[in-house]
C-alpha cells in the first residue's frame, strides 16, 4: 500500500502487539505519481507517532521511516540490516525502556483510543510537506503532545435536553451512545472515540451535546430514569 495509507492506529496496534520495532518504507519524496504525496503524510505520522512514543515512555527509535525507489534494492537492504541491528540494541519493547507489559499494553491502547480525535486535532500539520530535513525534529514538540492529551475532550449527553431523536447514535461510528424510541440517550465513555460527531450532529434546538475538558464526566442517569418526559403542547 502507499506509505501515507499507514495509519497512526496501525502502528500503534504492532507496539500493542508486542512488535519491537516498526519500519514504513515509502517512495522517494517528490517522486509520487499522484497529487495526493501520500508519502509526505507518512512522513509527518511519522514525526508524530515517535513524539507519542516518547510520551507514552517508548524509545522512538523504534519507529523508523525510509524513503527509496523500487530500483533501489542495495539500499533498501543496508536501511534493513541498520534498523534490524539498532531494534536488537534497543532490546525488548517496553522492558527495555521499565514499562510492565501490561501498563503498555494499557497506555498503547488508551492512545490508540484517541487516535481519530488526534487526527481531527493535528489534521493541519499531518497535510503540510516537509521539504526541509532539518524541520523534522522540532515539526512536533513534548509540550504539543502532553497538550493534546491533556486537553482531550470528553462528550456528555445532558439527560435533561435529550429528545430522543436518535440521531447522534445512528451517526456514532463506534455504536459508543446507548438510546432508542422515546429513551434519553446515554454515551458509554469506555467506547467513545472522542470523533465529536455526536455534538456536531444533536440539532441546535436540543443541543443536548455538551463538551467536557479537563473536568469530570457525571455519571449517567439510572436505567429507570431514562424515558423522555415529553411537555405538552398546552404546558
Ligand atoms: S464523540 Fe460521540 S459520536 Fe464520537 S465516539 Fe464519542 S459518543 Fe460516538
Ligand atoms: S441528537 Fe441530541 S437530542 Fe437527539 S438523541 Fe442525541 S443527544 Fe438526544
Amino acid at each position: 500500500m502507499c506509505s501515507g495509507r499507514v495509519d497512526l492506529e496501525f502502528v500503534l496496534r504492532a507496539f500493542s502487539s508486542g512488535q519491537d520495532g516498526v519500519f514504513i518504507g515509502g517512495c522517494r519524496l517528490n517522486e509520487c505519481n499522484y497529487v495526493t504525496h501520500g508519502n509526505y503524510h507518512a512522513l509527518n505520522m511519522a514525526l508524530l507517532c515517535k513524539r507519542i512514543m516518547e510520551y507514552i515512555g517508548l524509545n522512538p527509535e523504534r519507529l523508523g521511516i525510509r524513503f527509496m525507489s523500487a530500483g533501489d534494492g542495495i539500499l533498501f537492504a543496508e536501511v534493513m540490516n541498520d534498523f534490524g541491528k539498532k531494534v536488537k540494541a534497543l532490546g525488548p519493547l517496553g522492558t527495555s525502556e521499565g514499562i510492565d507489559t501490561r501498563e503498555l499494553k494499557t497506555k498503547i491502547e488508551e492512545v490508540s483510543k484517541l487516535v481519530p480525535y488526534i487526527k481531527m486535532a493535528k489534521r493541519e500539520k499531518l497535510d503540510t510537506r516537509l521539504t526541509n530535513p532539518e524541520d523534522y525534529d522540532g515539526f512536533f514538540t513534548s509540550d504539543e503532545i502532553e497538550a493534546l492529551f491533556r486537553e482531550a475532550p470528553s462528550y456528555y449527553i445532558d439527560p435533561e435536553k435529550c429528545q430522543a431523536c436518535m440521531i447522534c447514535a445512528k451517526k456514532c461510528p463506534v455504536e459508543a451512545i446507548e438510546g432508542g424510541k422515546n429513551r434519553i440517550h446515554v454515551i458509554d465513555q469506555e467506547k467513545c472515540i472522542k470523533c465529536g460527531t455526536c455534538f456536531e450532529a444533536c440539532p441546535p434546538r436540543f443541543a443536548a451535546v455538551t463538551r467536557i475538558v479537563g473536568g469530570p464526566v457525571p455519571p449517567p442517569i439510572p436505567e429507570e430514569e431514562r424515558t423522555v418526559a415529553r411537555k405538552s403542547k398546552k404546558e
